[in-house]
């Protein structure tokens, strides 16, 4: 049998490559996408969890970027309601900080750069306040108010592998390339499925690099691909700590260097505090967060907090590695955020597609950008369509809606499980529970309360969303694994482990 060949091969299955698959399947390209480990097992669910425009790029005249972020957020609160909400920011501000006219100037351009915006715009607030000054020391005065929005940015990726999916992409993950090559009038790729440790070929018309971080390890070692271009591998580690106010809002903090740092409000009962900045040599250096991490990231949030916290508060944290393109600047804070894309072709065909940097905000736009780029190979492409088409799920009007009609058809389900359900699944949240009534119709639980996951939800994700480790399950799919306590979390492993067998 002659193997299949696709109009174009995607190596990749963050957020980049499964943007970049969906779009071009729903635009009529047969599209083969590989992820050698999990969808978003890699940068995309090591991010921040933020939609937004970037206030401090501004600082650094950013001003492309952040514009055509601030306007992608509109987009993205439409597109995926249930997984990406306004989220309210304040910055507290002392006189030892960046001056206030100098914040205002950045907030009155944060509210306009990106045209009409739907979110509230910023303002001065006086402390205390009953809201904003939750948890902050008494001598802080003052903060400003601005708007963005968080996301869960795993599903984001995996959403997009389902559209992708639902427009006639093939999605293969725990695939990698190890080997590619333009030949007899297309590209052979050499796959390996890493668990069984066999290699297959398949062909296709032109491919696109979105390995993240490994960018320039596929150009190199798997293609051979000279490229005139460099990434600089830049580490970020977040901690989570139990909840540090119990109000909506999230904290923009100006530590001693003048770098940032978020405290945003997590998983209901957690605050996710972050990030670093921190230069790496190489991918494995970022596998986990180091000390002087935590200690850096306590130290910026201590200096605002009435009640400090310490580094034994730490519940769970996580590093990831920034794939950020080398513009040559010295200080890894000052590395443009924007994308790069580069294309190589062998006698205008067979093109090779390479992204460097980008932002999980940004991926739908860069999406549209790059099929601008491979427009001339594949001229009956049709057009742009990613911004008006709901993600899967997310066509809702609201989440207390998916909710109503759920409790209507699974009476005996409680309104707080329902309520997590919905938040992850959007209207999927009825696929996933189908004619389950009440929780002994869900199978083995895992966990308690409202944050339980349920053997139903583990098949959702094993068939639908192609979650294949315990990981995938407890800290991607979902974020279950933060609310079990480590034997909980072996019981749900071994039972995912055991379904992968059968
Ligand atoms: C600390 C931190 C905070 C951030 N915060 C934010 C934020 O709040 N908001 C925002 O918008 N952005 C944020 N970002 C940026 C954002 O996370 C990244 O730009 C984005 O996730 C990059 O996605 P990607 O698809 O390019 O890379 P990745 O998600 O790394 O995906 C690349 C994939 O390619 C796979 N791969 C590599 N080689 C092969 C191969 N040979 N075969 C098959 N598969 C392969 C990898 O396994 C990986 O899954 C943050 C980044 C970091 C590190």
């Amino acid at each position: 049998m002659s193997e299949p060949v696709y109009d174009l091969a995607i190596i990749g299955g963050g957020i980049n490559g499964c943007g970049i698959a969906r779009d071009a399947a729903g635009r009529g390209l047969k599209v083969l996408l590989v992820e050698q480990d999990d969808l978003a097992s890699a940068t995309s669910s090591w991010s921040s969890k933020l939609i937004h425009g970037g206030l401090r790029y501004l600082e650094q005249s950013e001003f492309g970027l952040v514009r055509e972020a601030l306007q992608e957020r509109e987009v993205m609160l439409r597109i995926a309601p249930h997984i990406i909400h306004p989220l309210e920011f304040i910055l507290p501000h002392d006189k030892h900080m960046r001056p206030a006219w100098m914040v205002r100037v950045g907030l009155f351009m944060y509210d306009h750069i990106g045209g009409k915006i739907s979110l509230p715009g910023s303002r001065t607030v006086m402390f205390p306040d009953d809201t904003y000054s939750a948890g902050l020391k008494a001598a802080i005065r003052r903060g400003f108010f601005y708007s963005d929005a968080r996301v869960d940015d795993a599903r984001l990726t995996v959403l997009n592998a389902v559209s992708a999916r639902e427009h006639g992409a093939e999605i293969r993950v725990r695939t990698r390339l190890v080997a590619g090559t333009r030949k007899n009038g297309a590209w052979e790729l050499t796959l390996r499925d890493v668990d069984r440790q066999t290699d297959s070929q398949v062909k296709a018309r032109g491919v696109v690099n979105a390995a993240g971080p490994w960018v320039k390890h596929l150009l190199d070692d798997a293609l051979n691909v000279q490229m005139n271009a460099t990434v600089r591998l830049v580490k970020g580690s977040h901690i989570v700590v139990p909840r540090i106010h119990d109000k909506g809002h999230a904290y923009i903090l100006q530590h001693s260097d003048k770098r940032v740092v978020f405290v945003i409000p997590f998983e209901e009962k957690f605050s996710l505090i972050g990030t670093t900045d921190v230069s790496v040599e190489r991918i494995d250096d970022a596998a986990e967060i180091s000390p002087e991490e935590t200690r850096y990231l306590v130290q910026a949030v201590n200096r605002f907090l009435a009640k400090p916290i310490n580094e034994a508060d730490v519940v769970w944290s996580y590093a990831g590695v920034r794939p950020l393109y080398d513009d040559g600047s010295a200080n890894p804070s000052e590395i443009t955020r924007d994308y790069v894309l580069k294309v190589a072709d062998e006698g205008g065909k067979l093109p090779l597609l390479s992204i460097f940097g980008g932002k999980i905000t940004t991926y739908r736009r860069l999406a549209e950008h790059a099929l601008r780029e491979l427009q001339a190979y594949y001229p009956s492409m049709s057009g742009a369509w990613t911004a008006s088409e709901a993600l899967p799920g997310g066509d809702i009007d609201s989440l207390d809606e998916v909710v109503r009609t759920a409790m209507k058809k699974h009476p005996g389900l409680p309104i707080d499980y329902l309520r997590r359900l919905a938040s992850r699944h959007g209207s999927r949240t009825e696929l996933l529970l189908g004619g389950s009534r009440s929780m002994s119709d869900l199978g083995e639980l895992f966990g308690a309360g409202a944050t339980l996951l349920s053997e139903r939800e583990i098949d959702f994700c094993m068939n639908e969303e192609w979650a294949r480790m315990p990981d995938d399950i407890l800290w991607r799919r979902t974020k279950c694994g933060l609310h079990m306590d480590a034997a909980e979390r072996e019981r749900a492993a071994n039972f995912i482990r055991a379904k992968v067998k059968a």
